[in-house]
């Protein structure tokens, strides 16, 4: 069995990483079962920089394998905001359920309503240097929000790839082709070859 601690107390996230994992000979722990409170400040520039900062932070507290992701929604007429500042974004307006729709009114105008979920797994204690795993999943903002499922952005995110909005997604679809799904399928091909799962 690989023991593997994420970086996050994002019981959504953590969800997602199980449902991926299920099939594999994998063991998921959260910070917080490991009893492990740490909150860095994420005030890198990049999602890699993010990333790293977060998987550092935790490998203080354990020699385990860490996964880190950082990830979010850049939508491309707004100049990729949010961007890395996807969770400080929803936080300013209350969470998503507010920051949805905020985000459909600043469109407004803008005929282009292309989008792209950006998600950087950095993997760290298995090799000496961090490992980085990056996927891209592109779409369009909704008009508005549709479904109930997912989490964050997913009720305005449109994935062209699925071809239906990640809110109203069964759970089974997000995974197969979100930004999280493909870099997870890079990290699981890395530890495949490793013979580490
Ligand atoms: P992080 O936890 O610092 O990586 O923040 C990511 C933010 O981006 C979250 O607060 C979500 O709002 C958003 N986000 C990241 N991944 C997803 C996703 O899969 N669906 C919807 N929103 C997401």
């Amino acid at each position: 069995m690989f023991n593997l601690l994420v970086a996050s107390n994002n019981q959504h996230k953590i969800k997602e990483y199980q449902e991926m994992f299920s099939g594999y000979q994998v063991k998921i722990f959260s910070p917080k079962e490991l009893g492990i409170n740490v909150n860095p400040d994420e005030n890198g520039e990049t999602y890699e920089e993010n990333s790293l900062i977060k998987a550092r932070a935790l490998a203080e507290f354990s020699k385990m394998p860490i996964i880190a992701d950082d990830s979010g929604l850049n939508v491309v007429a707004l100049n990729n905001f949010p961007g890395i500042h996807s969770s400080r974004f929803a936080d300013s307006c209350g969470g998503n359920k507010y920051a949805n729709p905020k985000l459909i009114e600043k469109l407004q105008g803008f005929s282009d309503k292309s989008a792209f979920f950006t998600c950087v797994i950095t993997l760290l204690n298995v090799e000496e240097k961090p490992l980085v795993f990056k996927g891209i999943c592109p779409g369009k903002i909704l008009d508005k929000p549709e479904g109930e499922g997912g989490f964050g952005y997913d009720p305005i995110f449109y994935s062209d790839e699925a071809k239906q909005c990640f809110g109203s997604a069964p759970e089974e679809i997000k995974n197969k082709y979100s930004h999280r799904a493909k870099a997870m399928a890079q990290l699981i091909e890395y530890l495949k070859s490793k013979k580490l799962i």
